[in-house]
């Protein structure tokens, strides 16, 4: 089979290697599509893999059908098809008891730590890491891990029906934040500095706005009925960002940060005083959410994905192969490509 393996930090190659056997409760599936998220530039280009083990299988943000599976596993999955939950958590730490699994202290990871989407074959360590799915297509099933890291981002936001909620980032999640937002009640507005991406947001029909260009604080106040946002997610990681959200937020307010920080990040302190003025509500958002309470978010979206109320699949906007996708990595590093969503088929 295909399989697009990091050799070294830098070292990615297309490779052809053996189709693996599962074992014991594990599933082999074949992988229906596997998108690119902006992780996979950093474990490509900078800091490798989590693990250490070379070479190694990334992508995770995929799906599959089942094909074979262990001795111990029930062979009726046969012909069943979903979305993959990548992470492999302990269920022995205090976080793994409770059902907070993406906390776990000692976990293992499909496509950053143990072989991943980016092939034609994939092994589950079991059942369980597969979120079945009736009808929906397989690109979109693959956008489940990041449709997911969304929705927990507005729930973390404690956006509600009636209320306005602000995004910061304009890129797929920040777009499936938003549509989120609006099957939960509450109507979003998309905030980016890169104009296209701006653009792409308003033709998704969604609000949109370039702060480079326009009062964010006058634009939200336009389309709320003169008021600030009761809620803002904060999705680029920038620090100007989450000076932002403080300023935009009114009074009581709830603000969820997601990005993850980079640049300069340090809080003026008139920032910091409005925090406490605005007695606001900050939540930090890590992954999502896989047990069942308060809402396995996973099922969640699969079920919506099926019922063809929550989608993604129009986000996609390259889908390179196998054998093309080591040369798709090093463009979107060097910028030479733009993308909304890379899907790897
Ligand atoms: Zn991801
Ligand atoms: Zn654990």
């Amino acid at each position: 089979m295909k399989a697009v393996r990091l050799h070294s930090i830098g070292d990615i190659r297309c490779d052809e290697i053996d189709i693996p056997v599962p074992h014991g409760e594990e599933l082999l599936i074949k992988v229906g599509a596997c998108g690119v998220c902006g992780s996979d530039l950093p474990r490509t280009f900078e800091h490798g893999t989590s693990s250490g083990i070379y070479p190694l299988t990334i992508g995770h943000e995929f799906a599959g059908e089942v094909v074979a599976v262990g001795e111990k596993a029930d062979s009726s999955l046969i012909g069943a098809k979903g979305a993959v939950f990548p992470l492999i958590p302990c269920r022995k730490c205090d976080p793994c008891t409770v059902g907070k699994y993406v906390m776990c202290e000692k976990y293992d990871y499909l496509g950053s730590r143990s072989d991943g989407g980016f092939a034609e074959y994939c092994l589950l360590p079991s059942e369980w890491h597969l979120i079945r799915a009736k009808s929906a297509p397989m690109e979109l099933l693959a956008m489940t891990e990041p449709a997911c890291v969304a929705q927990h981002a507005v729930r973390r936001a404690k956006i509600t029906a009636g209320q306005f909620a602000v995004i910061f980032g304009a890129g797929p999640i920040g777009i499936m934040a938003a549509r989120w937002a609006r099957i939960f009640g509450a109507e979003p507005l998309l905030v980016d500095i890169v104009a296209e991406k701006v653009e792409f947001a308003k033709s998704k029909g969604l609000n949109a706005i370039n702060s480079r260009e326009e009062d964010l604080i006058a634009a939200i106040k336009s389309l709320n009925n003169g008021r600030l946002a009761d809620a803002a997610i904060e999705g680029t990681g920038s620090g100007k960002a989450l000076i932002s959200c403080v300023e935009c937020v009114r009074g009581g307010g709830c603000i969820a940060l997601l990005g993850n920080p980079m640049g300069n990040s340090e809080l003026p302190l008139k920032i910091h005083s409005t925090i406490l003025r605005k007695e606001l509500e900050i939540n930090g958002v890590w992954n999502s959410s896989r047990a069942p309470y308060p809402v396995d978010e996973w099922a969640y979206t699969v079920k919506m994905m099926d019922e063809g109320r929550f989608e993604a699949a129009d986000l996609i906007t390259d889908r390179p192969t196998h054998e093309e996708l080591p040369q798709v990595l090093k463009e979107l590093k060097d910028g030479t490509r733009r993308s909304v969503k890379v899907m790897c088929i």
